[in-house]
């Protein structure tokens, strides 16, 4: 592993100036990610600056029923927060769905929304790829890309984004707020991860230096008919081979508004909107919620070992879908099972 200088930093400010500065340095938040990859030879920072003392550790509560959740708040801490399993119990499912107790202990909000690929090929410095080198070849196109993309992927890059809590985040209309150098903005967080078209090295719209403050979630009453389901190969500490974040609000028998985040099928958390569409209006049935997520795979391009992604994820949607609408008209009152 290459040597490293090590900073703290209890000012955000001072801590984008130090990562800005020098093109070799980057912000390390539990490390469980970043620190791997520094063994495996794929991350090779100059300078660290250690993000976890800055002023960035609560969950506040918004004055609209929203929530601002500092960029430093563990996973842990998030999952079991009082409001986050009340009023958004999709993003306390997904966080407790990722990873292990121990990790999620370390994980923090910002670490979790920029961790990298799993790809194989990417972990690996002895193959080919445009993510760590641009212009080398992507290994996985014609290689082992059963846990890959079936959409907005690119003959450049056929890699996928692997947290759960962005797949919740995403589906929950999240703002991402960022410090850059050029000042503090909001990124929707459906548009903070990119799509790899011909640079798949550029993972995010997030300036060089730039660093994540917080996450905001805005109010939405009818999320708390929420739901995260996973599919993978283990029954825990294992990354998805699919994932489906759902709200849904009902009118009677029919859907009023419903939000859709779909995992582990695209560089970037996925946002199903031709589905919502196809879904407001509707009955609330198996073969609407079917035919809706049929109308948004139709895009879907699979790659040679993944195509039971297009049934999975079929599959995933409508069974979270139907748990939503067999809940009690008060689900709050029904979820603490989840939690046990
Ligand atoms: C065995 C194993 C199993 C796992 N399983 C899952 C799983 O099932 N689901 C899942 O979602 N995740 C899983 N993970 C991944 C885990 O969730 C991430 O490693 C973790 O969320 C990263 O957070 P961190 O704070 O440790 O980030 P770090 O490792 O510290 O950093 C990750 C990246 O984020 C950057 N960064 C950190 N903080 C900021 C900030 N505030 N602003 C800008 N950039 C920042 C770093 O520079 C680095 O590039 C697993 C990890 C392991 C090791
Ligand atoms: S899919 Fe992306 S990350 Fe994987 S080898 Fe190809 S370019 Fe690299």
């Amino acid at each position: 592993m290459r040597s490293f200088r090590y900073e703290r930093s209890i000012d955000p400010g001072r801590a984008v100036a130090l990562v800005a500065g020098e093109p070799d340095a980057a912000y390390l938040g539990g490390g469980t990610n970043l620190v791997d990859l520094m063994k495996l030879g794929v991350a090779r920072p100059g300078l660290l600056v250690d993000v976890t003392r800055l002023p960035l550790g609560s969950v506040e509560s918004l004055p609209d029923g929203g929530l601002r959740i500092g960029a430093t708040v563990r996973n842990s801490d998030l999952a079991a927060h009082p409001t986050v399993r009340r009023e958004f119990p999709m993003l306390a499912r997904a966080l407790l769905a990722g990873a292990s107790g121990q990790l999620r202990n370390m994980a923090t909000v910002g670490g979790n929304l920029l961790q990298r690929t799993r790809c194989y090929y990417f972990q690996d410095v002895s193959r080919p790829c445009n993510k760590r080198e641009p212009g080398a070849g992507c290994s996985a196109l014609e290689g082992q890309n059963r846990e890959l993309a079936i959409l907005g992927w690119s003959p450049q890059c056929v890699a996928t984004h692997p947290s759960d809590m962005a797949v919740a985040l995403v589906a929950l209309d999240a703002v991402v707020e960022v410090l850059e150098p050029g000042g503090a903005r909001d990124i929707p967080l459906a548009e903070f991860h990119r799509l790899p078209g011909e640079r798949p090295d550029q993972e995010t719209t997030l300036a060089p230096g730039g660093l994540v403050t917080a996450v905001r979630i805005p109010a939405l009453p009818f999320a708390r008919r929420s739901a995260y389901r996973k599919a993978r190969d283990r029954a825990s500490f294992a990354f998805a081979a699919g994932s489906v974040a759902a709200a849904i609000d009902l009118d009677g028998r029919l859907v009023r508004d419903v939000r859709l985040g779909w995992g582990a099928v695209a560089h970037r958390p996925w946002r199903p909107r031709l589905a919502e569409a196809a879904l407001r209006g509707q009955p609330a049935t198996e073969e609407t919620f079917r035919l809706a997520a049929e109308e948004e795979l139709a895009a879907a391009r699979p790659l040679a070992h993944n195509a039971f992604k297009v049934p999975l994820i079929r599959n995933l949607t409508v069974r979270t879908l139907m748990e939503l609408v067999e809940q009690p008209a008060d689900p709050a009152s029904g979820s603490a099972e989840v939690y046990r």
